[in-house]
């Protein structure tokens, strides 16, 4: 039996990624094989395909790290799903014994692996899963919609709630309303009764965002964007950044926390050496921390949301799993607002 997949051979550009058969997966005993309908594409895909994660790979390589579906086949074990279950699959395989793992923070599990980088991904047909990755899919959410919520809705989640400790009347600075996770920042922090500043680079972005929930909405190829939200806000700034750009735009976002107000960074593609001034962080009490995916527990938290419809997936577009190329290319474009779908 073989399947369809999307991979690539060598390191390169979006033109690397190739539609081709091989063998379709069997599972083992624990194990599972989920027919894959939808999976979402992420900004780490780009980097794994181009080489530049320095994440060492065997080639040839299959992407795709939030995927959902239906159960194919189970080998051996007993297990609560049967075949034909409607499924999403948590984006990492954690290793249940090390410290982290035991104390609820399997986010920063070293031992385990995630699909689509250190397993084969969600690119194909067909993809073979450890049995306690398979999470229930309830009937009133799409397989699009899964594929689209796990990883923007969860990483918001743990940036926000977690992390930021964001609670109902705190302000929070959105950065980058349009990407994936930025539009799910704004519903999570709408979520949180919280006070939502968002930023994007266009007034269609910054409608979009209004949508979803944001109060102040600012453009921020016009002028500076820490002037503008110290003048929203009188002059205090906010409870929480959201931060995951880098570069200028995190040493400007620093001028817009409150004083005791926390930074909290989730990402640095504009730049990832940064200056600091040390000063503002103990005399207006300043916290910067930083955030890593979110934990199983927090996955399944914000998929839960999302069947309540109470968390809405944003979908730019889709694409058939033989146009990866090109879906990689419009999301490199940044000229998106949502997520990226594959539908093998
Ligand atoms: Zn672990």
């Amino acid at each position: 039996m073989t399947m369809k997949v999307s991979w690539f051979h060598r390191f390169g550009g979006p033109e690397v990624l190739v539609c081709e058969e091989t063998r379709k997966p069997a599972p083992g005993v624990g194990e599972a094989v989920v027919r894959v309908r939808a999976v979402g594409i992420n900004h780490v895909d780009l980097d794994v395909r181009a080489g530049t994660s320095r994440i060492p790979l065997t080639f040839p390589h299959i992407l795709g790290r939030e995927f959902a579906g239906e159960v194919a086949a189970i080998g051996g074990e007993a297990s609560p799903l049967k075949e034909g279950d409607r499924v999403w699959v948590s984006c990492r395989v954690p290793c249940a014994a090390c410290e982290f793992c035991v104390s609820g923070r399997d986010n920063l599990c070293e031992q385990g692996g995630y699909f689509g980088m250190d397993l084969p991904g969600g690119y194909a047909e067909f993809v073979k899963v450890p049995l306690s990755s398979l999470q229930r899919l309830p009937s009133q959410v799409s397989f699009q919609d899964a594929a689209a919520s796990q990883i923007a809705f969860g990483t918001a989640w743990h940036v926000l709630i977690n992390r930021g400790g964001l609670r109902a009347g705190n302000t929070v600075l959105i950065q980058a309303a349009g990407s994936g996770i930025g539009s799910a920042a704004i519903q999570v922090a709408g979520l949180a009764g919280a006070t939502i500043f968002a930023t994007a680079s266009s007034e269609q972005k910054l409608q979009r965002a209004k949508a979803l929930g944001a109060h102040h909405l600012i453009n921020y190829t016009e002028g500076n964007f820490a002037q503008r939200v110290l003048e929203l806000t009188g002059g205090k700034g906010v409870d929480v950044v959201m931060e995951h750009i880098g570069g200028n735009v995190f040493t400007r976002s620093l001028e817009c926390l409150k004083t005791d107000g926390v930074i909290v960074t989730v990402g640095a593609h504009a730049g990832e050496v940064v200056p600091l001034d040390i000063i503002p962080f103990f005399r207006r009490q300043l916290r910067l921390v930083g955030s890593k995916n979110a934990t199983l527990t927090e996955l399944r938290t914000v998929m839960g949301f999302v069947a309540e419809g109470r968390l809405k997936p944003v979908v730019h577009a889709t694409f058939p799993l033989a146009d990866a190329a090109q879906a990689h290319r419009v999301v490199a474009s940044r000229e998106i607002f949502g997520k990226v779908l594959l539908l093998p």
